[in-house]
């Protein structure tokens, strides 16, 4: 019955280089909430896990929104009169307002500065612009390079096409013991930019490497989807299935050097909650317990309250609160393999705790039993002697039937993997026995 990940041997876990390498090659490609960019990415994820791609029609209704038109890009430019190009798509994806219908036109500067985005306080830095749900074309550029234009007339290209077509978004299947599922979702509809998407996505896809394989109690969904659109899209297709959902972590933002934020559950007191802050206390890491607020990522959709999931988000730099937020700085130098890396140990940490979280009855209840005669008062290791013993006597103590392991790791300040284990040796010795929940 136990299947304890053992998260302590994590040498199969992938490295900080491994996570960073797959957040490198996905960076170039143009992704948006549809289209070639998006497969593209899941395709590549794909290579990595047992991903399923699905592909829902424009035009779908999906509760209170429409499957948009299907967005594709080839090239887009601003050529001066000269024939040089002073914008250049090819030189960053976030030059072009995503979603930008096509245009094809020759124009004075003044009549292109209503089409253009900048950021006067970074002038160095490129915008990141969307406009999914109104049909409109623009450039994001930087401001220097704005300023750096001279009166006269451009040739102006974006070469697009957003017609009837679909939405692609992918969805990893891991089966445990148990139905009851852990969802893990996370965007992949933001084009070069590498914490806000990327992070998300090369962790939950060497999450789900570790998994798989592995024996689990619960089964594991794994979402890679557009951001809002995508995870409406999956509830309104999966109304009837989200009931098995037991717990849920929305993943992004986490290879920045920032410390770690949870956001929980619109619940706020749900198993996942509790798990990802006993993780993150215990991480060493620097880190703070957000409450839940309708807005921020797709916990939005899965806290919505006709859902109301158990599902909160991981972060690490909150977004919208760093000036790198939605702009070319958010690159492969703001995020790091370290940060990476540790961020996968944590959500390991928590999926452990996820697992490992059940309740037990203590077999000898009237008094403590000897620990001694069974060979349990003394530690297996060296220095951690006093902290075994201790998590055996909470373990014993609070083993009431009522208590999960999860409860008694709270109430003891011990961490969680040291009351786990504890767990373990007891019901070797046949002094603890698990009640079946
Ligand atoms: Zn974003």
């Amino acid at each position: 019955m136990k299947t304890s990940l053992d998260t302590s041997r994590q040498g199969d876990l992938a490295t900080g280089d491994d996570l960073y390498g797959f957040a490198k090659e996905l960076y170039p490609i143009c992704r948006s909430i549809t289209g070639d960019g998006l497969r593209e990415t899941l395709r590549r994820i794909q290579k990595k896990i047992p991903l399923e791609l699905h592909e829902v029609p424009s035009g779908t209704d999906v509760f209170d929104w429409t499957v948009p038109k299907e967005w594709n890009i080839r090239d887009a430019y601003i050529k001066n009169s000269s024939g040089a190009r002073v914008v250049d798509f090819h030189q960053s994806n976030l030059h072009v307002l995503n979603y930008s219908t096509s245009v094809r036109a020759n124009m004075t500067l003044d009549e292109l500065r209503p089409h253009f985005f900048t950021i006067p306080e970074h002038p160095d830095w490129i915008p990141y612009r969307t406009s999914y749900y109104k049909e409109q074309w623009g450039f994001c550029l930087t401001h220097n390079q704005l300023a750096a234009l001279e009166e006269g007339e451009y040739e102006v290209c974006i070469d697009s096409t957003l017609e009837d077509g679909h939405l692609t978004y992918g969805e990893c299947y891991l089966p445990g013991e148990s139905e009851e599922e852990v969802l893990i979702s996370t965007h992949a509809c933001h084009p070069s930019l590498a914490n806000d998407n990327l992070s998300g996505i090369t962790v939950a896809t060497h999450l789900a490497q570790y998994l798989a394989g592995r024996k689990l109690r619960y089964s594991y969904r794994f979402l890679f989807i557009p951001g809002t659109i995508g995870a409406v899209t999956w509830l309104a297709r999966n109304h009837e299935m989200t009931g098995r959902i037991r717990h849920g972590l929305v993943l992004t933002g986490i290879g920045d050097r920032g410390g770690f934020h949870y956001k929980k559950s619109r619940r706020g007191t749900a198993e996942v909650d509790r798990a990802a802050a006993h993780a993150l206390g215990h991480s060493g890491e620097e880190s703070e317990l957000l409450e839940y607020s309708p807005y921020g990522y797709d916990e939005r959709q899965y806290c919505s309250p006709g859902f109301n999931l158990p599902v909160g988000c991981l972060m690490r730099s909150v977004w919208g609160t760093f000036p790198e937020y939605h702009t070319s700085a958010d690159n492969l130098d703001f995020i790091q393999p370290e940060s990476l890396a540790a961020s996968l140990r944590l959500c390991t940490s928590i999926v452990d705790i996820l697992e490992s979280n059940r309740r037990y009855l203590n077999q000898n209840p009237f008094c403590e039993p000897q620990l001694g005669k069974r060979n349990l008062y003394r530690s297996t290791g060296g220095e951690s002697i006093g902290k075994e013993i201790n998590a055996r006597l909470w373990v014993l103590n609070l083993s009431d039937g009522e208590h999960s392991l999860l409860d008694i790791a709270e109430r003891s300040a011990l961490p969680f993997p040291v009351i786990s284990a504890a767990a373990k040796v007891l019901c070797e010795a046949g002094l603890l026995a698990l009640t079946g929940v």
